[in-house]
């Protein structure tokens, strides 16, 4: 009986995860240059419909990713998160370039360090910029991390796949 039961679960996993996967809609969001790249990701040379990610959203509330593209500012950084805060679940985030990963070149005072210092991160995309293959390849390796989700531990209330409770917006500094 129990390993019905698992085997039931396993294939519930699968579907739910594989449609999820097959239709991931971006926020419409750049911040900087990386943006530019992000644009182009979109375009017709590389497609990222193929991904199904090519409906870039223009409300966080129709959108379950978002691509955090370019300089984070300590003004901005609040703004990332509340638009984080607007996405419905299940929701996932890919930091795209060195300055959303680590501040890229801007160590100052007005730079957020790394957007994971507000949201939690899925995927890091090194470089500055990324080009849209190496955009594409953390799409990829994102759907390959949805792949391992367990929603029906949500659904049947036998598990917590929730976020980590965030920081709180008032915290947001490079200290
Ligand atoms: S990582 Fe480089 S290309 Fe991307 S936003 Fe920063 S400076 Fe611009």
């Amino acid at each position: 009986m129990e390993g019905s039961s698992s085997f039931v679960t396993t294939q519930i996993d699968y579907i739910f995860n594989w449609a999820r996967k097959s239709a991931i809609w971006p926020m419409t969001f750049g911040l900087a240059c990386c943006a530019i790249e992000m644009m182009a990701s979109g375009a017709s040379r590389f497609d990222m419909d193929r991904f199904g990610a090519g409906v870039f959203r223009p409300s966080p509330r129709q959108c379950d990713l978002i691509i955090v593209a370019g300089t984070v500012t300590l003004k901005m950084a609040k703004i990332v998160r509340r638009v984080y805060d607007q996405m419905p679940e299940p929701k996932w985030v890919i930091s795209m370039g060195s300055c959303s990963n680590v501040g890229g070149p801007f160590n100052s005072y007005s730079t957020l360090q790394g957007v994971d210092r507000v949201i939690p991160v899925d995927v890091y995309i090194p470089g500055c910029p990324p080009r849209p293959e190496a955009l594409i390849y953390g799409l990829m390796r994102l759907q390959d991390k949805i792949m391992k989700e367990h929603p029906s531990k949500y659904f049947l209330g036998r598990g917590d796949v929730l976020p980590p409770v965030l920081e709180e917006e008032s915290s947001v500094t490079n200290e």
